[in-house]
């Protein structure tokens, strides 16, 4: 038998035919898969046999991958819809302060990521760029979010700002940093990793030969605890298309007022019996908020793929 018994890992790496496997020890084993395993992303737990002899660099094979607990996806030309991480639990939206923060942008990160169940934090880069009269004023924008329960923090990768507190939420959580280009997001997981895995990460980048491309998403376990997932198809992840339905469910605090709606196909915009108009009367939502859930709808129906539509 070349095989030694099953046992648990966590996929850090997919590629091709094969996908990296990490052991609850640190161990990682390139592994074939079993063609009865259906499909296997970063993130994934599996059940996986180490090979007594290692092939042509292959020193595993994977048997069966567990339930997943989140999938993360994105639309794909071929396929419809692509899972590209497993078992992620918490997102952080990483914000531009210039040349203006934009809640709208934000509030879009937020309905994608409530859509999928995960967790999300609100993190804003680069605040060495403020004075500290800016920086008050920018936290005061962003009480709202605080307001609802989500957490808020601050950061600068050129002047090490706020990385306690950053490193105290990726504890116990499995996450992933999302945000417009330019925002600061490879600063931000270059100075989290050790150095060792921007290394490893680094040539893989530039290698290219199809084992490690750059859509490939990577798992790093941080030394204080918790787990990371990069890659800049993960990075892109936003709001696609959406049904009415789950954009409104996407903002925490219409949940309730919607329920009292009069009317099931309300517009939400102002007519009367709309229960999140009442709600906005009795101050207990945000207009600001309202209005960028109106913008959000609007450009949901621009952005409609045609071949959904059906005349
Ligand atoms: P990404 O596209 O979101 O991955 O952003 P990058 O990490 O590539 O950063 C984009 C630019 O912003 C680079 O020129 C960084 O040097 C710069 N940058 C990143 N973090 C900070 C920061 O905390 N403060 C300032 N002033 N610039 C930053």
């Amino acid at each position: 038998e070349q095989l030694a018994s099953p046992e648990d890992g966590i996929v850090i790496s997919r590629f091709g035919q094969h996908a990296d496997v990490q052991t609850q020890d640190g161990l990682i084993f390139r592994c074939n898969i079993r063609r009865t395993v259906e499909s296997i992303v970063c993130g994934d737990q599996v059940l996986f046999r180490r090979s007594h002899v290692v092939q042509s660099g292959i020193s595993g094979i994977i048997e069966a991958v567990h339930e997943r607990r989140t999938v993360l996806t994105r639309p794909d030309y071929y396929d419809g819809i692509k899972a590209i991480a497993a078992n992620l639990d918490q997102v952080f939206i990483v914000s531009a302060i210039l040349p203006e923060l934009s809640l709208n942008i934000i509030d879009r990160y937020l309905v994608a990521i409530e859509d999928v169940g995960l967790a999300p934090v609100i993190l804003v880069n680069k605040v060495d760029l403020l004075s500290e009269q800016e920086l008050e004023e920018l936290s005061q924008k962003l009480e709202i979010y605080r307001s609802l329960g989500y957490p808020v923090m601050y950061s600068s990768t050129h002047k090490s700002l706020g990385f306690e507190q950053i490193h105290q939420q990726l504890k116990g959580h499995t996450s992933i940093f999302v945000g417009q280009s330019g925002v600061g997001k490879s600063s931000l997981v270059n100075q989290l990793l050790p150095e060792q895995d921007i290394l490893t990460k680094e040539v893989s980048e530039v290698s290219g030969l199809g084992q490690h491309t750059t859509t490939t998403a990577r798992l790093y376990s941080l030394p204080q605890g918790g787990q990371l997932i990069d890659s800049p198809g993960v990075r892109e992840f936003q709001l696609w298309h959406l049904e009415k339905e789950r954009v409104t469910w996407g903002f925490r605090e219409f949940r309730e007022p919607v329920e009292h709606c009069r009317f099931r196909d309300c517009k939400h915009e102002g007519d009367p019996g709309c229960g999140l108009q009442a709600a906005i009367d009795n101050h207990q939502i945000d207009p600001v908020r309202h209005d960028s859930f109106l913008r959000i709808l609007d450009s949901m129906v621009e952005n409609k793929p045609s071949r959904n539509i059906r005349g």
